[in-house]
């Protein structure tokens, strides 16, 4: 961190400046030019609130050069994270491919969807009890129940179920009951909420907020990391921009970045993406070209008839043929599927 510091200061005013920085663990290091006076912050400065100094009217400008989370970064520690559930790993040379309707609707779709998924080459079952909906009278999902029936369709099928927390209320349903924990996009920054999935031990995949930047998610991750749960896989589905065609737009470049920025996995949603199931498949192959770690697809064996995002979600022989198109992607890029 760099203080550039305004030319009226006193020396008084600066050495009390140096005695805070001392006073956090760091030193000074002061530069004296022609038109700037500059001190640099040396030592961990990730504890640093960069809002101390910014808001002393001695300083003119604070720059940071380091980034501000320090579990998430890749700069301390360097080899990819990968992710241990059940038989399957999220983050090494497998894609992971987690597959199944928006929301869980009855016993007989659940296990319908996850016995075509499994079938196809799906590694995770997807299913939302608790669904967060913009709309107070549509759907809100089965709740309890819908974990009741994500557990018996993991019981059919062998497959690992991943569902949305959308408040710690049921959190311990949560912990015995689904093997990773989606924390959605309207939820990324409710801090308390990541602070608690921060003292369990369960893998959380957690989407990037609608209008977030990969620095916020990243700070997101860090939250969850910081509380001692390391097992963090993150997700792109689409940030909001300017353009309406596509419910989202699907920042594929994200990948790219957190890859270089963080060590952990990736996956790329294109279901909530685009809004659109016919986009779904070429979205998918792009996001594993680019790099992703796996794919979060929505399957729906009625999507006419679903309760919740039957636009975009694909019926279970066309995902079977995105399965297969997927191999020969994977391949090109040295990836098991
Ligand atoms: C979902 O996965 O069904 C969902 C609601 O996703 P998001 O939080 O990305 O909108
Ligand atoms: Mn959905």
């Amino acid at each position: 961190m760099i203080l550039v510091i305004n030319k009226l200061a006193t020396e008084k005013e600066i050495s009390s400046i140096k005695e805070k920085i001392c006073s956090m663990g760091c030193q000074p290091h002061e530069s004296i030019g022609i038109n700037y006076r500059i001190i640099g912050i040396v030592g961990d400065t990730h504890n640093i609130d960069q809002s101390v100094f910014q808001k002393n009217r001695i300083i003119d400008n604070v720059i940071r050069i380091q980034e501000p989370y320090k579990k998430a970064n890749r700069l301390f520690h360097p080899d990819n994270t990968e992710i241990k559930v059940g038989n399957e790993t999220i983050g090494g040379n497998k894609l992971a491919i987690i597959a199944g309707p928006c929301s869980v609707e009855s016993e007989e779709q659940i296990l319908s969807i996850a016995k075509s998924v499994k079938a196809s080459g799906a590694g995770f079952l997807r299913g939302g009890a608790f669904k967060p909906r913009t709309s107070p009278y549509s759907f809100q999902g089965l709740k309890k129940h819908g974990l009741e029936l994500l557990k018996y369709a993991k019981k059919e099928t062998g497959l690992p179920i991943v569902s949305e927390i959308m408040s710690t209320e049921f959190l311990d349903d949560f912990v015995e009951d689904v093997d990773i924990i989606q924390v959605g996009a309207r939820n990324m920054q409710n801090f308390e909420l990541l602070k608690e999935l921060g003292k369990i031990n369960k893998p959380i995949l957690l989407k990037r907020g609608l209008s977030s930047t990969i620095e916020e998610l990243l700070m997101s991750a860090e939250y969850i990391l910081a509380g001692g749960n390391e097992n963090v896989i993150l997700c792109e589905r689409g940030i909001r921009t300017f353009e309406k065609y596509t419910r989202n737009t699907l920042d594929l470049s994200a990948i790219l970045a957190i890859k270089k920025l963080s060590h952990l996995p990736v996956i790329v949603d294109p279901s909530h993406a685009t809004g659109l199931w016919w986009m779904v498949e070429a979205l998918s192959k792009a996001a594993v070209a680019v790099g992703a770690d796996g794919l979060i697809i929505e399957v729906h064996n009625d999507p006419e008839n679903a309760l919740c995002d039957g636009s975009q979600s694909v019926k279970p022989n066309r995902f079977d043929d995105i399965m297969k198109k997927l191999k020969l992607i994977a391949e090109i890029e040295n990836k098991a599927i």
